[in-house]
């Protein structure tokens, strides 16, 4: 009998976690005994933990490596005989604070052959190095190999797809690659990637939805931070999908720029059964942008708007209108273009309240304008804390969130609550500028939580 690993994720944003199916599916491979557990749907069970030679969590993303902390506590606890990992995209921007948390090995960007690595010298040779010997970061390419979901929740625990019909679809979730080619400054990818992607094998791709659909699923979401790295690969994916499950619809993340220059692509998205793309266009100021080294404008915005609009593709876009750069005047100018865009319907509300999160490494602190008000890396937070040079923006971004916190807690609608926001970030008082025809909401996701948000106490106490 092989050796026995745990793999844990602890939020992947509502999603069935790749990051656990894809290693699972290497280590039993290798003849490990793996048992897979995801805190965010379900209970932690110390067994396996307790029987473990090795245990890894995943960690994708800023919540989830808050979350990690108390776990590495209680597996340390449960049995300090067990190699601890963490891996993930953000386990190599927290590698200090993961290791004083306990984790004896931290693995960024392409881990499964890292964690294979690990398995064969710490499980199967037995060894106990003084010091990591597989490498913090890898971009090395990898032979990906199909995804194992055994052992994780159904799908049917996870977030889903809820139409403007108010039809709901159980949704899958997979990649296609990792990494991007492109250095935005205020991404975590950037730190660990370096402007290169990883593709996963369309094949491999395939298998993965395929098993999904097998499982219940009506729809995936492809989880890439971009799907247009390989527009090539990507697209081929995309019709094969739909040839194979006509009835199949599907989610992407893309950026502006690519939506701009691959706008001969928009018709091969609908057609293959699109319904959502999101993008994080960030900021309608030029300014902004250009300090974010986002690869797009306000006017490249508002003409990938309209295209996707035309096409019948629905728009999901993300802002961070929070910035050391923004002014009272700039934030209403953000309102103004949502309205002029006829984009509020389309808007989540937590949008309005977004602020910048400086991670460990943001190529942000590279400028001085940010460097000089961000504090140190907080290590419970998990960033570099920073105030605004003008005290009213950090007032009403408090306000903001409480704002809308309790205007969706009583149920009021997207419109309302952009009459609200407006109210309250105007100085001077007077009415929200008239918004276009009302729009039916896009396709959204029953997924409350954002990659900035706060763990809830309830996701500790499943422990
Ligand atoms: S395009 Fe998206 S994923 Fe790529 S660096 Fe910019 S923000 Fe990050």
């Amino acid at each position: 009998m092989g050796g026995r690993v745990v793999l844990i994720s602890t939020y992947e944003l509502g999603r069935q976690p790749f990051g656990l199916a894809s290693p699972a599916a290497w280590l039993r491979g290798a003849g490990a005994t793996v048992s897979v557990q995801d805190l965010a749907v379900s209970a932690f069970d110390p067994g396996p933990v307790c029987a473990a030679d090795l245990v890894a969590v995943f960690v994708p993303m800023h919540t989830a490596t808050k979350l990690a902390g108390p776990v590495l506590a209680k597996v340390k606890e449960l049995n300090p005989r067990a190699h601890v990992c963490v891996f993930g995209l953000y386990a190599a921007l927290n590698a200090e604070h993961l290791r004083r948390l306990g984790a004896d090995t931290v693995l960024g960007g392409e881990f499964e052959t890292g964690l294979l690595g690990l398995y064969r010298q710490v499980v199967e040779r037995g060894e106990r190095p003084a010091h990591q010997t597989q490498p913090l970061v890898s971009t090395e390419r990898q032979a990906f190999t199909t995804p194992d979901r055994t052992g994780l929740p159904p799908l049917e625990k996870y977030a889903r797809l809820v139409l403007p019909s108010g039809e709901t679809r159980v949704v899958g979730h997979t990649e296609t690659s990792r990494g991007c080619r492109h250095l935005c400054r205020h991404c975590p990818v950037v730190p660990v990637y370096n402007g290169r992607f990883r593709v996963v094998p369309e094949d491999v791709v395939l298998a993965d939805v395929r098993q999904q659909v097998n499982a219940g699923a009506q729809h995936i979401t492809f989880g890439d931070p971009d799907f247009f790295n390989g527009p090539a690969h990507a697209t081929r994916i995309v019709r094969r999908v739909h040839e194979e499950f006509p009835a199949l619809s599907y989610d992407v993340t893309i950026k502006i720029e690519h939506l701009r220059r691959r706008g001969d692509l928009l018709p091969v998205l609908r057609r293959t059964g699109c319904v959502l793309v999101t993008s994080a266009v960030e900021a309608f100021d030029d300014a902004v942008l250009a300090r974010l080294d986002k690869g797009h404008t306000r006017l490249d915005v508002e003409n990938v708007a309209r295209a996707l609009d035309a096409e019948g593709l629905p728009f999901n876009p993300t802002f961070v209108p929070f910035t050391p750069w923004t002014t009272l005047d700039g934030y209403l100018g953000f309102l103004s273009e949502l309205a002029r865009l006829n984009l509020v319907d389309g808007v989540s509300p937590v949008q309005y309240t977004i602020r910048l999160l400086l991670p460990a490494g943001s190529r942000l602190l590279e400028l001085p304008d940010v460097a000089e008000p961000a504090g140190a890396f907080d290590a419970t937070a998990l960033y570099h804390p920073w105030r605004h040079p003008d005290p009213r923006l950090d007032r009403l971004h408090g306000d903001l969130v409480a704002l809308v916190t309790e205007a969706q807690r009583v149920g009021r609608t997207r419109r309302e609550i952009f009459a609200d926001v407006w109210r309250a970030a105007c100085p001077a008082g007077g009415d929200p500028p008239p918004l276009p025809p009302r729009r039916s909401p896009p396709p959204h996701l029953t997924e409350p939580w954002y990659c900035c948000a706060e763990p809830t106490e309830e996701q500790f106490f499943r422990l």
